[in-house]
C-alpha cells in the first residue's frame, strides 16, 4: 500500500502549547503522496512549536512528514565534500532538529549548533530560518527540495531571498529534505558552542508553550525593545485566563498549565495588547 496514511485527530497531540481541535491529518511516507496530499487545501505541520491552534480545529487537511521525511543520510557526499567543508546525503524535512543536533554532535560536525533548544523539525526550522543569536538553520544549508502543487526543485540558498527568521520560501511550499553543509569539528567543541547557546535559555519556562508570543518591537527611532521586558513592566507576568498563563519566569512565554484552550491564549494575548502602548508584531502562527 502506497497511500498516506489519513486520520481525524485533535492538533492538540501535536503542538507544543497543546492546544487545538481536529483536522484531517495526512502523515505522508514518501514522495509518491505528495500530489494527492496537494489536491485540496492543506497546511504543512512541522513540529508544532509555533502553533495556537483555534480550538474548533480545521477545515484543511493537515500535511505531516514521515516515512522517508523523517529519515537522515548524514554520509558525507565525495562529490560535493572538500577537507574544510562536509556536505551530506539527504536530511528529511520531518526529522527532529533536537534529535539531528545531537547526532552532529557525537559525530562532531559544526554549523547548526545556534538552533540548540528549538523544538522545530528541520523543514519548519528551514522554512522560517529559526535561529538565535548564536546561529540560525540557513548557516547549515547546502541546498534544498521544495516541492508545490507547480512540482518539485532543488535549490540552494544563494537562490532564494532569505533573510532574518525567513527562507523565502512562499508558504505552502513543503521543505521535504534538505542537505546539510557542515564544517568538521570535534564533539567537545560542537558540545562546547551549544552549552553556549543553551545558556541564553536558562531562564525560559519548562512548561508547554509555544515560545515567545511578540516579536521585540522597533521604535520609529529605531530604539529596539524587549517584548518581554514591555509585558512585564505592565504588570502582567503570572496573569492567567483559564488555564493559560504568562509565564513567571518570563513574560513573553505564554504557558498551558495543563487543559488550556486556544480561546485561553487568544484572552492572554488580546490582554497583552490592550495594555501594552506599543504595538507589537506576533511571533506565533494562529491557524486558523
Ligand atoms: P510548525 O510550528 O509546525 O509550523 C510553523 C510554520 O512552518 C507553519 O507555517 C508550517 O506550515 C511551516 N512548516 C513546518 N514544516 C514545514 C516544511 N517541512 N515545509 C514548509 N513549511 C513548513 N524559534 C526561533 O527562531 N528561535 C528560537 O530560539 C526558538 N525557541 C523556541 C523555544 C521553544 C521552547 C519553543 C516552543 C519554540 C521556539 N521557537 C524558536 C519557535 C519555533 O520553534 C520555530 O519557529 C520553528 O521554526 C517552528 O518549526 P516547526 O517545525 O515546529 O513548525
Amino acid at each position: 500500500r502506497t497511500g498516506a496514511r489519513v486520520e481525524r485527530l485533535p492538533l492538540s497531540r501535536f503542538t507544543t502549547l497543546g492546544v487545538g481541535g481536529e483536522a484531517e491529518i495526512w502523515t505522508l511516507q514518501g514522495h509518491a503522496q505528495l500530489h494527492e496530499a496537494m489536491s485540496a487545501p492543506y497546511r504543512i505541520l512541522g513540529g508544532g512549536s509555533n502553533l495556537v491552534v483555534a480550538d474548533e480545529g480545521l477545515s484543511e487537511r493537515v500535511i505531516r512528514l514521515g516515512g522517508e521525511f523523517a529519515a537522515t543520510d548524514l554520509e558525507a557526499d565525495p562529490q560535493l565534500s572538500t577537507s574544510e567543508q562536509l556536505v551530506t546525503g539527504w536530511v528529511g524535512g520531518g526529522v527532529p532538529l533536537p534529535g539531528l543536533l545531537r547526532k552532529l554532535q557525537r559525530l562532531g560536525y559544526s554549523n547548526l549548533e545556534g538552533t540548540v533548544g528549538i523544538p522545530a523539525q528541520l523543514g519548519g526550522a528551514v522554512w522560517m530560518n529559526a535561529g538565535t543569536r548564536f546561529g540560525e538553520a540557513f548557516d547549515g544549508l547546502h541546498s534544498l527540495e521544495i516541492v508545490s502543487p507547480e512540482g518539485t526543485r532543488t535549490v540552494t540558498p544563494a537562490e532564494l531571498p532569505w533573510s532574518y527568521r525567513d527562507s523565502g520560501i512562499p508558504r505552502n511550499h513543503i521543505v521535504t529534505r534538505v542537505r546539510l553543509k557542515l564544517r568538521p569539528s570535534t564533539p567537545e567543541l560542537v558540545q562546547e558552542k551549544m552549552d553556549a547557546a543553551d545558556v541564553a535559555r536558562k531562564g525560559q519556562p519548562k512548561n508547554r508553550t509555544p515560545g515567545c508570543a511578540f516579536k521585540n518591537p522597533t521604535l520609529p527611532s529605531g530604539e529596539r525593545l524587549g517584548a518581554g521586558k514591555l509585558i512585564d513592566e505592565a504588570g502582567l507576568k503570572g496573569s492567567r485566563v483559564g488555564n493559560a498563563m504568562i509565564a513567571p519566569e518570563h513574560a513573553n512565554f505564554i504557558v498551558n498549565l495543563g487543559g488550556a484552550s486556544a480561546a485561553d491564549v487568544h484572552a492572554l494575548l488580546a490582554l497583552i495588547r490592550s495594555r501594552v502602548g506599543v504595538d507589537m508584531q506576533l511571533e506565533y502562527e494562529l491557524w486558523p
